[in-house]
């Protein structure tokens, strides 16, 4: 039995020089590791009363459907700009290099549900905290969050700070 840690590929230099990148591929391709990704990602929410799973694209689309189905939710994306028909609400935020949208359908949140984002990989936090500002502004209930893998040097966490339970798998 492989230890999850052992199918995340390494790539450095991707997608530019200096960045470690990694790739959850092998893990997903695996039918054991990607069962017991989905088992270890539900754990710790599973009495948490879960009705929505968030994935943010793309990967967290992956993770999040699966985990959806294993908590008995239903599942809501958090898309890049241009890909949801109207009416959406949409948050800017800051990437290590640049600016980036996240956009949530405004009908397909009913006020109060109560919401856990997924997503593969916490580095900065970005993406997740725009994540959870849709969530707020939809008027739902933020549960918390569940990523794989968390790179800690970036310092997604302390971002995140007081917005709720963050669980990770790995953490580099
Ligand atoms: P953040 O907004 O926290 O800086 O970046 C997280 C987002 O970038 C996630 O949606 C994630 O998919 C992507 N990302 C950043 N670094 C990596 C990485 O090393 N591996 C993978 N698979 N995704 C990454």
């Amino acid at each position: 039995m492989h230890a999850l840690a052992e199918l995340i590929r390494d790539v450095p230099d991707f997608p530019r020089s200096g960045v470690m990148f990694r790739d959850v591929s092998p893990l997903l391709a695996s039918a054991e590791g990607f069962a017991r990704c989905i088992e270890a990602l539900a754990a710790p929410w599973r009495d948490s009363g879960v009705q929505v799973v968030g994935g943010v694209e793309a990967r967290g689309f992956i993770f999040g459907a699966a985990l959806a189905l294993h908590l008995g939710a239903g599942f809501v994306p958090l898309r890049k700009p241009g890909k949801l028909p109207p009416p959406v609400q949409a948050v800017d935020y800051q990437l290590e290099y640049g600016k980036d949208r996240l956009e949530l359908r405004r009908d397909v949140l009913a006020p109060a549900r109560r919401v856990l984002l997924v997503d593969d990989v916490l580095a900065t936090g970005g993406t997740l905290c725009a994540a959870a500002e849709l969530v707020a502004g939809a008027g739902a209930t933020l549960l918390g969050a569940a990523v794989v893998i968390e790179l800690d040097a970036l310092g997604g966490r302390s971002r995140w700070a007081e917005r709720g339970p963050l669980h990770s798998l790995l953490r580099y």
